[in-house]
Parts: C-alpha cells; structure tokens; sequence
C-alpha cells in the first residue's frame, strides 16, 4: 500500500501542483478584479406562481476576467472566502445592489426587491445590518427592499453568532431567505426559530422531481413545511413549463429559474421585465 501510495504521489503530483498555481493565479487576479471593475452583478427575475408576474430580483455576481471571459460564481466565490476576500466582494456587491434599486426608481420603474447572496463570513466577522443600513441611507432606498439569501448550512454551522445578526436584519425589515433548502444539515426544530421569510427550494430537487417520485414528495413537503412555519416558499432552477405547473399546483408562491429569464445585466432587466416609465 505504501508502494503504491508513493507511485500515486509521484503521478498526481504535476496535476496537484497545476492545480494549485491556476488557484494561486485566479487569487491574485481576483485581488485586483473590484478595483479594474471587472465584477459586475446580473438579476435574475423571481415571478409570482399564480400570475407569473415579476416579484423581485436576485442579484448574482459575475466576473468578466480580461481576455478569458466569464469566471463562474460557483469557482471564485469559494476562492473569495478562503482567502478573505469575500468581505470585500460581498460589501461591493451590497452597495452596487442598493445604487441598482435607487437607480431604478430614478427612472421611473418603481421599487424594485432585490436579494443579495451572503456567505458566511459576511454574516459572523463583518457588521451586515450596520453595512445595510449605511447603504440604505446613501442610495436613499428602505432597507425593506433588500432579501438577504443565507444557506441553511451557513446559518446552521454557528447558530450562536448567525441568528442574532439575522434577528439584527429583521429588525430592519431586510427580509430573509434561506437559500438551497433540502440540501444542508438543517435543524427544523431550529428553522422555526430563526426569522426566515422565504425558503428557496433548491433546484437540485425541481429538476429531478419531474422523473422520481420521492423528490417530488420531498418538494411537496417542504411547500407544506412553509405553509405551517408561515414563510413565503420560492422554487429556484425551474426549467420547463411542466415544473412551473406542478409547483403552482402544490401551493409554491414562486418562482424562479431559465424558464422565465436567466440573469440578465441590468439594461436588459429594464428592458424586458419593468413596465417602461411613464413618459
Ligand atoms: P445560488 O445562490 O443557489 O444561485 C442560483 C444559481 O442557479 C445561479 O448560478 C443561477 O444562475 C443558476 N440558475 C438560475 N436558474 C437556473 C435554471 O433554471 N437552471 C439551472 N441549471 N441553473 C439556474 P450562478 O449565477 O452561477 O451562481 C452560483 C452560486 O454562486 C450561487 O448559487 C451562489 O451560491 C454564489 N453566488 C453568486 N453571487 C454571489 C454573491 O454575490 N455572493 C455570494 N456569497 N455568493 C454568490
Ligand atoms: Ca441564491
Ligand atoms: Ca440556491
Ligand atoms: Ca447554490
């Protein structure tokens, strides 16, 4: 076993290494990547599941890396929180969210529902409500028409220091999702707990409950959940015209997915879903 420890050692060891230096170099360029403006954030529509009118946006940061194109959230975003940079990037993702819905009041959309995605750095070591309301009061925007999305993981790994910043927001009326539901370790007796408006189905479950029928109960169920916990129950990842049916049937209040927009860069979000201004 030890032989072929060593052999494996000696043959995985350029691709670790390879590994490790496109990680090194992707670190670096991100340290760089706020002030060359290269961080941009996209909205993606959430629509009412009855009418399926437009209920809100959430906002989804992209990373347009010169000469290489788009670098997925799901790459730099773990990257951002490993080496600390996620404070940064997350507190100029909030202050380009809230100059985005003062923007669109500007000109004439209305008040537009925005979540950000928060991780769990933002939510222990940086001062979230105090850096929400500072925002607020800039862009001269009510806090109410924040959504901050938090995973259950994130909230569930150090209830101790999450909740009291959740309660904080609350406070605030900056709403609260949960985000990625049904995949984390969660404590239902501790859900209740927590001052969570939304819970956003995790699109892993969306997808297969078309074809397997446990998952399709385990949607069921976490709509029914909702209900009795009295939060407002978002589908994410909703593809096709038969998923949206089935969750509207099941009581889910929204949704969300590329079966009504991908994220779109903010021209095209007023172009396609406000109503115009009235000239
Ligand atoms: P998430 O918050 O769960 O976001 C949903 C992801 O699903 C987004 O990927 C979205 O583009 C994608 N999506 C939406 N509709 C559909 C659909 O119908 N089908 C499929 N297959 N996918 C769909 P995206 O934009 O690549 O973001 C990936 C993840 O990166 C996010 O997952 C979130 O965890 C993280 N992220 C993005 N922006 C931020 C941010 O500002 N801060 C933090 N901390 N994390 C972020
Ligand atoms: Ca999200
Ligand atoms: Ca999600
Ligand atoms: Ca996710």
């Amino acid at each position: 076993a030890k032989e072929a420890g060593r052999n494996t050692y000696h043959f995985f060891q350029p691709a670790f290494a390879e590994q490790a230096q496109q990680r090194l170099d992707l670190e670096l360029a991100l340290r760089d990547a706020i002030e060359q403006q290269e961080l941009s954030l996209y909205y993606q529509p959430k629509v009412c599941a009855k009418d399926q009118s437009p209920q809100g946006f959430e906002a989804l940061l992209r990373w347009n890396r010169p000469g290489l194109g788009f670098v997925p959230p799901d790459r730099f975003v773990p990257i951002a929180e490993d080496c600390g940079l996620i404070g940064q990037i997350g507190a100029w993702a909030l202050a380009e969210a809230c100059r985005q819905i003062a923007c669109w009041e500007a000109a004439g959309y209305g008040s537009q529902q925005v979540a950000i995605n928060v991780s769990v750095r933002q939510l222990i070591h940086d001062d979230l409500a105090g850096m929400i309301r500072e925002e607020c009061e800039r862009h001269r925007i009510s806090p109410s028409l924040l959504e901050v999305e938090v995973t259950e993981s994130c909230v569930m790994s150090n209830p101790e220091q999450t909740t009291p910043v959740l309660e904080a927001l609350k406070r605030m009326q900056v709403r609260i999702a949960i985000d990625d539901f049904g995949t984390g370790h969660s404590s239902l007796a501790y859900l209740r707990r927590l001052p969570v408006d939304i819970i956003k189905i995790d699109k892993s479950f969306v997808q297969e409950a078309m074809s397997d029928k446990a998952t399709a109960a385990i949607v069921k169920t976490i709509i029914e959940l909702s209900k009795t916990l009295e939060m407002q129950v978002v589908a994410e990842g909703v593809e096709t015209a038969e998923q949206a049916a089935m969750l509207a049937d099941n009581g889910c209040d929204s949704l969300q997915g590329y079966f009504f927009s991908r994220p779109l860069p903010p021209e095209d979000i007023a172009r396609q879903w406000h109503a115009g201004p009235a000239l």
